[in-house]
């Protein structure tokens, strides 16, 4: 059965840009409540350590670089199906190829500055979210 929480990151550029509010407006209108949330900025350990399965792919040390540039908006999210409408939400990782009516469509600069973050399964979003939140910053 597919579970109903997803973790996300508002990225550098989406919160340096402004895009913030518009962006937290078009989950809540999509359905989904927050759960938890912080605006941290990451540093080199905490972001090497979140991509660390993309350790082995050129542009990991440009994903780290970018990822710590600025502050960041992490935040739990819960909905039915939460991982897959997430990720149906904020479009393809090349906003280039994402569909219209998507956030990565509207704020994405590019497809290494793609303003969204989204897990991609159950079992990352359950790792994620326990990366970025303690039990007691989530609310019942
Ligand atoms: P996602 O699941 O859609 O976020 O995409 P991936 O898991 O494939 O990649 C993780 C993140 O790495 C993306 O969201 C981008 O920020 C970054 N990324 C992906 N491809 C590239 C690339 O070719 N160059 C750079 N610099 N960053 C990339």
């Amino acid at each position: 059965m597919a579970g109903n929480k997803t973790f996300t990151m508002l990225k550098p550029d989406a919160v340096e840009n402004g895009y913030t509010g518009k962006i937290l407006d078009m989950i809540i209108d999509a359905g989904f409540k927050i759960k938890a949330m912080k605006l941290t900025h990451l540093n080199e350990e905490q972001a090497k350590k979140f991509y660390e399965v993309h350790k082995d792919r050129p542009f990991y040390m440009e994903l780290v670089e970018y990822m710590t540039s600025g502050p960041i908006v992490a935040a739990i999210l819960e909905k039915e199906n939460a991982v897959e409408d997430f990720r149906k939400l904020i479009g393809a990782t090349d906003p280039a190829e994402a569909e219209e009516g998507t956030i990565r469509k509207y704020f994405a600069a590019s497809k290494a500055k793609n303003a969204v973050h989204g897990s991609d399964s159950d079992e990352n979003a359950e790792i994620e979210c326990k990366f970025h939140f303690s039990d007691n910053e989530i609310v019942g």
